[in-house]
């Protein structure tokens, strides 16, 4: 197999040749098809997230075929094809995962991070956490609801019954989510870097009855806001774009520090809320809801080989949607 390694926190990932691997029991060997590239995957290579272990394989928006089965694996067959999301294992018996808190568990296993992940042409998975796809869609416009969608999912739920729904950053999981919650009937509006009209005229094509730089205020005040951006200032113009009652869902796994604020902000039962990671089920939600929505995913596609130059561009905002590596 060939992998884009990161060896070393805030290199380049390097291109490698190593050693076939056989899934052990309760694992599959996924023969890679697609892997989407994820803000998160910014965070792992420099070195942002809690304990960093180095050598790692990053990427966990995995669409591919099962190529090797484990034992004791059931209810997955050969050449099957399956999606692999970040949540890669949990332990079953703290008591997030009793509560059916799985995306708390206290010792997860997260692909791409703390397991190695899809930037490669193969991988092994926990059987259990691995989605099956089934044959509509293909791979690459797949990929990035392994986590841009997934997590979107989770955060439109959290954010509840909102009407008038902003979503603050319009990248992978934001261009997704619009086409979601305007299937549900919501009006979205949608906030950009400042001066990013292009990004503003992407978020209208996907059905956003407004879109203005974050810096502005929108034209009435909103149910609920998501912040996909990693930019904590972000959180007091959320709060100020919410009307009494609404709440704010900040849905990055890692943020700047967020700047003090007058408590008036907050005031009038404003909830400010965060999500971390995903459970099966929101999966299971999720993939089933995708075929009925009519969702597209507008994706730019790179070789394996080609995933610095991939993060450089998610890092720079250089395309709309979401970015996916094809081996
Ligand atoms: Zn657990
Ligand atoms: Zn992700």
């Amino acid at each position: 197999m060939q992998a884009m390694v990161l060896n070393k926190i805030g290199a380049a990932l390097e291109w490698t040749d190593l050693a076939d691997r056989l899934p052990g029991a309760g694992e599959i060997r996924v023969k890679v098809l697609a892997c989407g590239v994820c803000r998160t995957d910014l965070h792992v290579v420099d070195g942002e997230l809690p304990h960093p272990q180095v050598p790692i394989i990053p990427g966990h928006e995995i669409v591919g075929r099962i190529d090797a089965i484990g034992a004791g694996v059931e209810g997955l067959h050969f050449d099957e094809r399956v999606g692999i999301p970040w949540l890669g294992h949990t332990c079953g018996v703290c008591p997030y995962c009793i509560a059916q808190h799985e995306n708390l568990c206290d010792r997860p296993i997260f692909t791409g991070y703390t397991r190695d992940g899809g930037f490669a042409t193969s991988t092994i998975a926990d059987a259990r956490f691995a989605f099956p796809l089934g044959e509509t869609g293909s791979d690459v416009s797949l990929a990035p609801l392994l986590c841009a969608g997934l997590i979107g999912w989770r955060s439109l739920v959290i954010a509840g019954a909102a009407k008038k729904l902003g979503l603050y950053g319009f990248g992978a999981a934001a261009h997704i989510l619009a086409q979601v919650a305007k299937g549900q009937g919501r009006s979205v509006f949608a906030f950009t870097r400042p001066g990013d009209v292009a990004t503003q005229v992407f978020a209208r094509q996907l059905g956003a009855v407004w879109a203005g730089g974050s810096d502005e205020m929108p034209p009435q005040p909103l149910d609920a806001a998501i912040i996909f951006a990693t930019v904590g200032d972000l959180v007091p113009l959320a709060l100020k774009a919410v009307h009494k009652g609404g709440r704010v869902v900040c849905a990055g796994i890692h943020m700047s520090d967020i700047p003090s604020f007058p408590y008036s902000l907050l005031w009038e039962e404003r909830q400010l809320v965060s999500v971390a990671n995903l459970t099966r089920q929101d999966g299971l939600d999720f993939l089933g809801l995708v075929p009925k929505l009519g969702i597209v995913t507008r994706t730019k596609s790179y070789s394996l080989k080609q995933a610095n130059e991939a993060l450089a561009d998610l890092r720079a905002g250089r395309f709309e949607g979401a970015a996916v590596l094809v081996p």
